[in-house]
């Protein structure tokens, strides 16, 4: 089976198209201060147009309890799409009343409107089948076709990813093709040297990656708060350090398979520990195998990756040819310990092939400290189903799309 595009759905001058996308961006008191995900609807949003498609774009934005709350409306996010588009986009205060009628039904060919976030209906991310898909149907009395590009939901099996696609002839946009083109490269094709880089907090979070990439891989190193528990696996004291005991013998399984399998799993040699989880708290580097050895002693926090693994990170990086790198190799929100995140950022940028982002926090950070999207290959926007189509699983709202 293969995914059906936008060209699959034929001529849809004058057609009603909904548009699934992921608006659901960053907001502070009502600004939004990451436009990203808004941005990265705007190719599809443009083919719709120029095909003289009238384009009902319909979002999720935060976690209302399904209920109106104006905290998470959606009409920030039309205001941004229509500066992004220099046109006058149409907002509905609602997802599938009145006003949704009246302002699809006033849309003239090429013209964009927004509706009121999905989730202000309990119906949307509902657990009976049934209860989703009535909601679906009231979705799709608005349109004659529907684009899903809502890359950050296709592992979910909500109404408007799962049950309107199967109503209605449907079809990838363009983001969902790019995602899924770069994705497909790290897990069928990859060009070696192939480095997996992993850090962020939990490792139990990362288990299937590590599971379904280990056989790919040459290179696979950790960092972040999950590398505490492949130390523990060795036998090291980790002090006071994100430990996640009830992996540890997982951890030791892998890293044995890395050892039958030939793959160089490299974990940190220093580390940075610091007196108290604060971005003012005392610090220091020590070896990774003694970390007690700090002034803090069995209350030393581990925060980085030290020098001496940053560097050695960052040689094996940007001698790959293909990279994917998800979680953060230490507390960057912190700005002392955003050292060994920035390191690895910085090679990522420079390999000769192919440099994938992963994960939200990750692409956050890049961001954060200064990187241009432009300087990785790609960014992911999908968080959660980037990772679960790198553990190998069927996602819900591909998988109706034709995948
Ligand atoms: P992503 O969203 O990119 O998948 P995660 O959500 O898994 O990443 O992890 C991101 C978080 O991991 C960040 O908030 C960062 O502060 C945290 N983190 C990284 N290193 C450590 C550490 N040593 N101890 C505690 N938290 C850490
Ligand atoms: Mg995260």
């Amino acid at each position: 089976m293969s995914l059906r595009t936008l060209s699959s759905l034929g001529d849809l001058r004058g057609k009603r198209v909904i548009l699934r996308c992921d608006f659901n961006v960053p907001l502070s008191d009502g600004v939004i201060v990451d436009d990203g995900r808004i941005r990265a609807a705007l190719p599809t949003i443009s083919a719709l147009r120029s095909a003289g498609a009238r384009v009902v774009i319909i979002s999720h934005l935060g976690r209302p309890e399904g209920a109106p709350d104006s905290r998470y409306s959606l009409a920030p996010a039309a205001t941004r799409l229509a500066e992004l588009i220099s046109d006058h986009v149409a907002f509905a205060e609602d997802t599938i009343g009145a006003s949704a009628e009246t302002t699809v039904a006033n849309l003239v060919d090429g013209a964009v409107a927004v509706l009121e976030n999905l989730r202000f209906n309990p119906e949307e991310t509902s657990k009976d089948e049934s209860v989703r898909l009535a909601f679906a149907q009231k979705l799709a009395r608005f349109a004659d076709a529907v684009v899903s590009d809502g890359f950050g939901v296709v592992h979910r099996k909500q109404a408007s990813v799962y049950e309107l696609e199967q109503i209605l002839p449907s079809a990838a946009g363009l983001l969902v093709e790019n995602e899924l083109n770069v994705l497909q490269q790290l897990t069928d094709s990859p060009v070696h040297p192939y480095t997996v880089v992993l850090g962020g907090s939990k490792v139990s979070d990362k288990l299937g990656v590590i599971s379904h990439l280990l056989p790919r891989v040459d290179n696979l190193l950790i960092g972040g708060g999950m590398l505490f528990t492949f130390l523990a696996a060795q036998g090291h004291s980790v002090g006071s350090s994100l430990l996640e005991a009830d992996q540890i013998d997982t951890c030791r399984e892998y890293m044995s398979r890395a050892l039958e399998l030939g793959v160089n799993l490299v974990l940190p040699s220093d580390v940075v520990v610091a007196e108290a989880f604060a971005p003012d708290a005392r610090f220091v580097t020590v070896p990774a195998d003694h970390i007690e050895s700090s002034p803090f002693g069995s209350s030393g926090i581990g925060v980085d990756i030290g020098p001496t693994t940053s560097a050695e990170f960052a040689k094996i990086i940007s001698a790959s040819h293909t990279v994917f790198w998800n979680g953060p190799a230490g507390v960057f929100e912190m700005a002392p310990f955003a050292s060994g995140t920035r390191a690895i950022a910085q090679a990522l940028s420079e390999v000769d092939g192919l440099s994938v982002v992963g994960g939200g926090d990750s692409a956050a950070a890049v961001r954060v400290l200064g990187f241009d999207d432009e300087q990785f290959g790609h960014i992911s926007t999908g968080g959660g189903a980037s990772l679960e189509f790198l553990e190998g699983k069927v996602l819900p709202g591909l998988e109706v799309l034709g995948w």
